[in-house]
C-alpha cells in the first residue's frame, strides 16, 4: 500500500516523501482509514512502528478539510506522559503539517508558563501537552477546549504507571462530550483496557504486532554477572564488542549518575537523562545524542520512553527491569523500522526471578552469552535458587548472614 492510497492530502504527502517514508508501517495502514472518518481508535502498536504518524497525518488531514471549524482555536489535544515525548511529537507534527497553515504549540511541566501562554494567546489549532501543566493552564483560565474535536491519549500505559489517571479523566470531562478519542497503548493491562471502555465511544481495535513480542531485528544478549561486577562488564563491552550509538538503561537517577562518570573517567562521550535533570539539561543530552556529539546516553525509563533516536546500534539494559513489559519497551529503542539492533541485558542472581518473568512474557529464552570474563558459572546461583539452610555455631551466624548480604545487595 502506498500513502497516496490511504487518500492523503497533497501537502501531507509532500511533506511524508520529504522524511524519506515509502510506504505506511503496519499501524499508519491500519489507523489512518479509521482516523480519517473519525472513529474512536485503540492501538496496541509498540514504540518504533510509526505510531505517531499514524494519528498525527490523519489528524492534520481531518483539520485541513474542516473548512468549518474555527480557526486559531485549539482543535486537537495529545495528552503525553514525558516532556520528551511531548516535544517529539511536537516536532513531528511539525513536520507532517509544514505545507499547511496549521499551528502547533506543546506545553509541559519543568519551564516558565508564560512563553507558553503567550504562544496560547496568538491562536494554534493542535496542542500536545503533559496532563500536569495542561490542567494548571486550564485552572489559571489560559486555555480553552471547547473546540476539541480530537483527543490523543498516547502511551496511556505509562501515564496510568505515573499516576495520570485522574488527570485524564479531569481532561476528558474539560474537552467537549462529542470528541473522537484515540488512546495508543504499548503495552494494554486490566487498568488500560478499563480506561478506554469508560471513555471511548465504540472504538476499534488496532493490534499491530503482540505488546510481548520484540521486534524479529533485534539480537538480544543475557550476561550473567555478579552485581560488582557490572561496570567492569560494561566497560569491557564498551572497549571490545558493542560499537555506535549506545543507548544504556538504568532503574535509578543515583545509578544514571554513577554509571555517567564511571564511563566518562574512561575516557567516552557520555550523557544522561533522568528526571532529576531540568528540562533544559534534558533536552541538550537528547539533542548532543541525536547529534551524534555523544555515541552513549544513559537513561532511566520514564526519561526514555517513547523517545525516538533513530539508528540506535544498541541498548544495554544494566539492571533488568522488574516489569516484563520494561524489557520488551527497553530493546524495543533499537531494531527500528526494519535496521538490525542488539540488545544487551546485565542480570546480577538477586535479578534472576525478573528473567523468569520475562521469559514467560515473551515466550522464549533470552540467549545467554558464555564467553565473557565475569560470567557466573554455578548453576545454583544462575538458577537463583535458596540456598541450604546451614547451622552455625552461636556467634557465628550474624557474620555469615552479614556476608552473604554484603555480597549480592
Ligand atoms: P514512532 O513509533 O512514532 O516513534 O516512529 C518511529 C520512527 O519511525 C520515527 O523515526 C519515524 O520518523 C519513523 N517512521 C514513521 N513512519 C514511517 C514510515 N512510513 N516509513 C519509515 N519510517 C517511518
Amino acid at each position: 500500500m502506498t500513502f497516496k492510497e490511504l487518500k492523503l492530502n497533497k501537502t501531507i504527502l509532500r511533506a511524508i516523501a520529504e522524511k524519506g517514508y515509502d510506504e505506511p508501517t503496519k499501524v499508519q495502514e491500519k489507523t489512518i482509514p479509521l482516523v480519517l472518518i473519525n472513529l474512536d481508535v485503540i492501538s496496541s502498536a509498540q514504540t518504533g512502528t510509526g505510531k505517531t504518524a499514524a494519528f498525527a497525518l490523519p489528524i492534520i488531514q481531518n483539520l485541513l478539510i474542516d473548512q468549518d471549524a474555527k480557526k486559531k482555536k485549539i482543535r486537537a489535544l495529545i495528552l503525553s506522559p514525558t516532556r520528551e515525548l511531548a516535544f517529539q511529537i511536537k516536532e513531528d507534527f511539525q513536520e507532517y503539517a509544514k505545507y499547511t497553515n496549521l499551528r502547533v504549540a506543546v506545553v509541559f511541566g519543568g519551564i516558565s508558563m508564560e512563553p507558553q501562554i503567550e504562544q496560547l494567546k496568538k491562536g494554534i489549532e493542535i496542542l500536545i501537552a503533559t496532563p500536569g501543566r495542561l490542567l494548571d493552564l486550564y485552572k489559571r483560565q489560559e486555555i480553552n477546549l471547547d473546540t476539541i474535536k480530537t483527543l490523543v491519549l498516547d502511551e496511556a500505559d505509562l501515564m496510568l504507571d505515573m499516576g495520570f489517571i485522574d488527570d485524564i479523566k479531569k481532561v476528558v470531562k474539560i474537552c467537549p462530550p462529542k470528541k473522537q478519542i484515540l488512546l495508543f497503548s504499548a503495552t494494554m493491562p486490566t487498568k488500560v483496557i478499563d480506561l478506554a471502555e469508560t471513555i471511548l465511544n465504540e472504538p476499534i481495535t488496532v493490534e499491530v504486532a503482540q505488546t510481548s513480542s520484540a521486534a524479529k531485528t533485534v539480537t538480544q544478549l543475557l550476561y550473567y554477572v555478579p552485581k560488582q561486577k557490572k561496570m567492569e562488564l560494561c566497560l569491557h563491552l564498551l572497549r571490545n564488542t558493542i560499537k555506535g550509538s549506545i543507548l544504556i538503561f538504568r532503574r535509578t537517577k543515583f545509578g544514571v549518575d554513577k554509571l555517567e562518570k564511571a564511563i566518562k573517567r574512561n575516557g567516552y562521550k557520555v550523557t544522561s537523562l533522568h528526571g532529576d535533570k531540568s528540562q533544559v539539561a534534558r533536552q541538550n543530552a537528547l539533542q548532543e545524542f541525536k547529534n551524534k556529539e555523544v555515541n552513549i546516553l544513559i537513561a532511566t525509563d520514564v526519561a526514555s520512553r517513547g523517545i525516538d533516536i533513530s539508528n540506535l546500534d544498541a541498548v544495554i539494559q544494566f539492571d533488568m527491569p522488574n516489569v516484563p513489559e520494561i524489557y520488551v519497551h527497553r530493546i524495543g529503542r533499537t531494531g527500528r523500522a526494519n535496521n538490525t539492533g542488539n540488545a544487551y541485558a546485565f542480570c546480577s542472581p538477586d535479578e534472576n526471578a525478573y528473567v523468569k518473568t520475562i521469559q514467560k512474557l515473551i515466550n522464549k529464552a533470552i540467549p545467554v552469552e558464555t564467553e565473557h570474563p565475569y560470567l557466573i558459572k554455578e548453576k545454583k546461583v544462575l538458577e537463583n535458587q535458596p540456598k541450604k539452610k546451614r547451622k552455625y555455631k552461636k556467634g557465628r551466624k550474624s557474620v555469615a548472614s552479614k556476608k552473604k548480604k554484603k555480597r549480592w545487595y
